[in-house]
This record gives structure tokens, sequence and C-alpha cells, in this order.
């Protein structure tokens, strides 16, 4: 491809349009922008997907990349690196995790609950349970605990043993947890399904329901996980958290910060030890460039004291959110943020959101989702405050025309 402005149909001939067509060809990110082909810039205000937490091209991400291709890139896992066991030290003690805990890398999120649902089976049961409205990934043990039906049906038969409760019904969940339950497995607020909140009591439910039936709970953090609500987990968040202590926590989108990593954390000594030598693993697990481009960022997260920004510009972005007549709710903490448009579509506003130069994701029909780098100041974040009304007119505008746009 000589030309990029034929990336298009470049892009057609060659790639697998798995979620549709992308928008546009970015070439290049620096901070919370990144640019298009043409020059023209964009505020990115979703980060990947709640994953570049330094935004782009951070000089320490560079710096620990470099410097570890430079010195050790990939081993195997019959050999061990330093970056490999200083990120698991460092993401046990930031979870507070008890003695005997441990952690299994993997790639990505999917592959983290992948893991998380071998270690469920090795309980001797076979019952999950998850919650309607919840992803937890596309492989087929975590297709099988997702709950869209879109995402599961075109591939049955899937992984049996999965039942998905109706979302934030408390006694639906008691009344599902029984004695044949390995698992309930949990997002603390669901991305996908919109930036949604499960009702205040439902995590101590959760807790308090496994625990009486001997099962595990598992948290789904690979979204809402390191940094990202304004708490290092949120299961450590005050409101959001309940106080509760999980048995399994998985990790994925922001620990890499970009570089594809993920985590499955098994808490204390009896969950550490269900999965035996040899039942589990990946080529990839631990590899030291992924796992000292994690301790960069989770180094630059704690020196730079993001995971406090967010939870405080979080509060000031939601109250300036709120106070706009086209937002009638605005759901999620810290820096991940559902606005719910009062009319509209979330998508027509996206698009007229990508012409101003702003990236932001419509979760749904009628809400966007917000998650920026943590490195986002108030002023880049709140720029798209003052914009919204005006890209809701756009929007109107465009899909009211006859061909959209010119
Ligand atoms: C994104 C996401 C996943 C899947 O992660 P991948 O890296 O895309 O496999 C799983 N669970 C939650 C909550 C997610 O947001």
């Amino acid at each position: 491809m000589n030309d990029l402005s034929d990336w298009r149909n470049h892009h057609s001939a060659s790639i697998l349009p798995a979620l549709g067509r992308p928008q546009r060809l970015l070439v290049r990110g620096e901070g919370v922008h990144v640019w298009d082909e043409t020059g023209k810039r964009y505020t990115d205000l979703l980060a990947g997907i709640a994953v570049n937490a330094l935004g782009h091209a951070h000089p320490a991400i560079v710096e620990a990349l470099t410097r570890q291709a430079g010195t050790l890139g990939h081993i195997s896992n019959f050999f061990a690196s330093p970056p490999q066991i200083a990120l698991a030290e460092r993401v046990l003690a930031l979870a507070e995790a008890p003695e005997g805990s441990s952690v299994y890398f993997s790639n990505s999120g999917a592959e983290a609950n992948e893991a998380a649902l071998k270690i469920t089976r090795r309980t001797g049961r076979s019952k999950i349970v998850a919650v309607e409205g919840s992803f937890h990934g596309r492989t087929m043990g975590a297709l099988a605990l997702t709950s869209k039906a879109a995402y599961r049906e075109p591939f049955e038969p899937g992984v049996p043993g999965v039942v998905h409760v109706p979302f934030g019904d408390e006694a639906a969940l008691r009344a599902a947890v029984d004695t044949d339950t390995a698992a309930v497995i949990l997002e603390p607020i669901q991305g996908e399904s919109g930036v949604r909140h499960h009702p205040t009591g439902y995590l101590s439910a959760a807790r308090e329901a496994t625990i009486a039936v001997g099962a595990l709970l598992v948290l789904d953090e690979v979204q809402t996980g390191i940094g990202r609500t304004g708490a290092w987990f949120a299961f450590q968040h005050p409101e959001l958290g309940e106080g509760i202590v999980p048995d399994v926590v998985t990790l994925a989108k922001g620990l890499g910060g970009g570089m594809p990593i993920g985590a499955t954390l098994m808490f204390g000594r009896s969950v550490t030890q269900l999965l035996q030598p040899g039942q589990h693993g990946s080529t990839y697990s631990g590899n030291p460039l992924a796992t000292a481009v994690s301790l960069a960022v989770l180094d630059t997260l704690a020196a730079d004291g993001l995971v406090d920004h967010a939870a405080a510009l979080g509060e000031r972005a939601r109250e300036r959110f709120s106070a706009l007549a086209e937002v009638t709710e605005v759901s999620g903490t810290g820096l991940l943020l559902g606005l719910e448009l009062r009319d509209g579509s979330a998508k027509d506003v996206t698009t007229a959101a990508l012409e101003a130069g702003f990236i932001v994701n419509p979760v749904t029909e009628t809400r966007l989702r917000i998650a920026p780098p943590l490195i986002i100041t108030d002023d880049q974040l709140l720029d798209f405050a003052d914009a919204l009304p005006g890209l809701l007119t756009a929007a109107a505008q465009a899909s009211a025309a006859p061909e959209g746009r010119a």
C-alpha cells in the first residue's frame, strides 16, 4: 500500500471485517492524541477501549519496551525472568492478596478468563453462574461466560455449565448459587453492555452466596482494573467494592497499557492449589517484554498519582456531564463513564464526534462510553462536554440528510 489514502480498499481486500469496517486509519499517537493519514488530530477518549492508561507513545513504555527488547525479549516457561517475577509480586501487592496467592499471566482478557474457567472446573463442580449483559471475551470458554446470545449462538455447541441470571436481581443470583455451583463470575461494572452498575449490595450478596456453598467468586476486572475506576481494582473501590475479597480476579486491558497481556490472580493458597503444574500454560505466559512494559505502566501510574487523578477527575467530569440538558444519566466511576443521551443515536453522535476530532464509543444505542487515558487533563476531557451539545445537533442534521453527510 504505497498510497495511504487507498487504505479502505486494501483493508477490505485483506482483513477480515471481524467487527465491521473501521472508520479511520490511525498512523501516530502522542499523549491523549492520535492522528490519521490526512494529518487530522483526534482526542482519544476511548484509549483503545480502556487500554492505553498512559496514552500513546508514553516515554516510560517506549523506554521499558526498547530496554527489555535489547536485553531479553522472549524465553519460555522453562525459565523465569526478573520482570515476570517483579510484576507478579507488584500486582499481588496492589491487590492486597493474602499469603499463598499467585498469578497466571496470559495475553488477553479472554485468556485470563479461560484460565479462571479452568480453575473453576478443578473444584469438582461444573456449574458457573454469570450475569445477563456480561462480556467476558470471545474464545470458546470466555464466550460461554458472555451473555449475548448473538455472540454465542453461531458457535454452538458451546462450553456447557454456564447459567446467566437476570441483571440486578439479587434474589435470582442467590437462588442460582447452589451446592453444584463452582463459581460466580461478575464484572464489578458491566463495561460492554453499557457501563452498568449492579445495585448496591449485589457484590456482597455474591460473596455471601458463594461462601455459603463453597463456590469461588471470580471478578472480571479486565476493564475496571488497574486504576480505571479510581481505585487500583474496582473491588477495592470504597463504593463499588463493598469491602469484599474475591477468590479470582482477571485483568488485561489497562494492565499492559497497549502491550498485550492478561493476568489471572488466585487469592490464597487454596485457590492457587486448584491448578496443578502442567494443567495450564501458554508459550507467552509472563513474556519478558510484556511484563517489563506492564511494570513500567504500574510504576508510572503510581509515581504520577494517576489512580487518584482518575477518581478526582471522574467526579468533576460526572458533575459537568450531568449538568448538560442533553445527558439524562451519567453511569460509571472514575474514568469509565457512560453518558445516556436524551435523544439522538449514540452511533450518529460518535460519527459527529469523529468529524469534530474526538474518539468516543457508542456502547449502547443511546449511550456513549468515555474511557480516556488516565493521563488526560481536565481541559482535554471537559472540552468534550463543551462540544457535546453541538455534536448532537450535527448528528441530528446528518441523519436527517438523505445520504448522510456529503
Ligand atoms: C474486553 C473485555 C474482555 C475480553 O478481553 P480481550 O482482551 O478482548 O480478550 C473480557 N472481559 C471484560 C470485562 C472486558 O471488558
